[in-house]
């Protein structure tokens, strides 16, 4: 299969804990020509998360001031509890600048995209099946049980939005799913393998 034209803007989305988190940082080690845009939310960091990398942690009210001032490409309230949202400027200066950009965002923010922006490509990550997407969510360990609950319930939904999306890529194996996704996006992987099997 050839290669597809560069897109430029692309939207990885998918079920919690499938794993866009884990493609998202292996892009951004591997592919440093990829833009990944750093959402906002009012979420507290995790160990190891750092502001203005993995996000901008900010507060509720800085939240909704961007939010009403327009400065949000698309937000959202994940798992029923916090808000999360791209920040317009910096996705604008990446496509004007011809620079392939990356939004790895919840369903409800990718159709909000698709609404704005419908030449975007839109990519779901799929788990391997529902049992490894349950396994993942438990694993994980970061959240208490009624947390994990709610997040189940979220990804039951989230699963069935699948046909919605352009491409589907299955996050079997990480470094994988990471060259799908960049050949997906028009880019060449650094895995030639990826191409071959496809
Ligand atoms: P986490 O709290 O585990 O980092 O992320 C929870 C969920 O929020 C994930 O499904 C992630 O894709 C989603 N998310 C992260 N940033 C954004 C954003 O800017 N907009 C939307 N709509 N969802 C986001």
């Amino acid at each position: 299969m050839s290669t597809p034209p560069p897109a430029r803007l692309t939207v990885l989305a998918g079920p919690t804990a499938v794993g866009k988190g884990t493609v998202s940082s292996d892009v951004r080690e591997r592919y440093p020509e990829v833009w990944l845009s750093v959402s906002a939310t009012t979420r507290r960091p995790r160990p190891g998360e750092v502001d203005g990398v993995h996000y901008h942690f900010v507060t509720a009210e800085r939240f909704d001031a961007m939010a009403e001032a327009g400065e949000l490409l698309e937000w959202a309230v994940v798992h029923g509890v916090n808000r999360y949202g791209t920040p317009r400027r910096p996705v604008e200066e990446r496509l004007a600048a011809g620079v392939p950009a990356l939004l790895e965002i919840d369903l409800q923010g990718a159709r909000q995209v698709r609404a704005s922006m419908p030449g975007a490509r839109f990519v779901f990550l799929a788990p391997p099946s529902w049992e490894e997407l349950e396994r993942r969510l438990v694993g994980r360990g970061t959240e208490d049980a009624e947390e994990r609950e709610r997040r189940l319930a979220t990804a039951r939904v989230e699963l069935a939005a699948e046909p919605e999306f352009d491409h589907v890529v299955v996050n079997d194996d990480v470094h994988r799913a990471t060259d799908e996704l960049v050949h997906v996006m028009g880019l060449v992987p650094h895995d030639p393998a990826v191409a071959g099997r496809r």
